[in-house]
């Protein structure tokens, strides 16, 4: 028979480990290799884009993510801006589809989300390359911590899980030099989810008005980016870039920790 004592002592058992990760940036094994990210056409298929697979393509999208263009030159579009990752391309071309667990996926232009198809995906410089620069760039421009303030317009909170993730013991965040608070006038950064719901979109010009110069704002996942799965209705408003100007798109539904620092890390660059 247990005893009473033994429910305080699992209570307050802190034998248990939970190792931060050396760096979270690096696109290395800590990322979940069923993780999907960036989206492409499988690069080691050998095919020809004709109409019947852009079109299987294109219908198999439920937030119009995939179009396919037939002009001269047969194109596919993705938008990752509208992509939440749901996977239902892949399931209908599983020969052709393949998401990868790439997380760099912020573009600085809404415009940058949309990517043609090639049969190579361009990914730039690493995320550690990045942070190393980015992080004196925090030193030199503001000589202390980056501030960020978080803003729901109306998310799901799947977005909020993920950006909770980056103050926990495996990610965080302030060892970049990086913290969060509590009202936009502290803050540098304005870390937006949401579609925005029209609820929000008042409240949203305000605290962007109430940050200080210079102030950066970043679109968190595919509804702020673009409306995601929600568009653009009569509660929502298609993406927070029609009422406050973003600096950095990150899409993603959610976007992974990763894919977070890789965005703020780019924000940061632009000022
Ligand atoms: S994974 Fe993205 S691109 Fe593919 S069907 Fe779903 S929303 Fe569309």
């Amino acid at each position: 028979m247990k005893k009473n004592n033994d429910k305080v002592d699992n209570f307050i058992d802190m034998s248990f480990r939970s190792d931060t990760i050396q760096d979270p940036l690096k696109m290395d094994n800590s990322i979940a290799s069923n993780y999907r990210g960036y989206i492409t056409l499988d690069p080691a298929k050998d095919f020809i884009l004709n109409d019947k697979i852009g079109k299987i393509l294109e219908n198999s999208c439920p937030t119009h993510a995939i179009t396919y263009q037939n002009n001269d030159d047969s194109k596919i579009n993705f938008d990752n801006g509208k992509c939440i990752l749901c996977g239902n391309c892949q399931i209908k071309s599983p020969e052709l589809i393949k998401i990868t667990n790439k997380f760099d996926l912020a573009k600085k232009r809404r415009d940058d989300l949309i990517e043609t198809f090639s049969m190579s995906a361009p990914f730039g410089k690493t995320c550690d390359e990045l942070g190393k620069e980015l992080k004196n760039k925090i030193d030199k421009i503001f000589g202390r911590s980056l501030t960020i303030r978080e803003i729901d317009a109306g998310s799901c909170n799947g977005c909020e899980i993920e950006i909770n993730a980056l103050n926990n013991p495996i990610y965080d965040i302030e060892r970049y030099g990086i913290t969060f608070v509590a009202s936009p006038r502290h803050a540098d950064v304005l870390l937006v989810t949401g579609p925005a719901s029209k609820n929000m979109e008042r409240a949203l010009k305000i605290a962007y008005d109430s940050t200080p110069n210079p102030k950066l704002v970043i679109a968190v996942g595919a509804c702020a980016c673009s409306g995601g799965i929600f568009g653009n209705t009569y509660a929502t408003t298609g993406g927070i870039d029609g009422i406050v100007p973003v600096n950095v798109y990150i899409p993603g539904c959610p976007p992974r920790p990763q894919a977070l620092l890789y965005g703020i890390l780019m924000a940061i660059n632009k000022i």
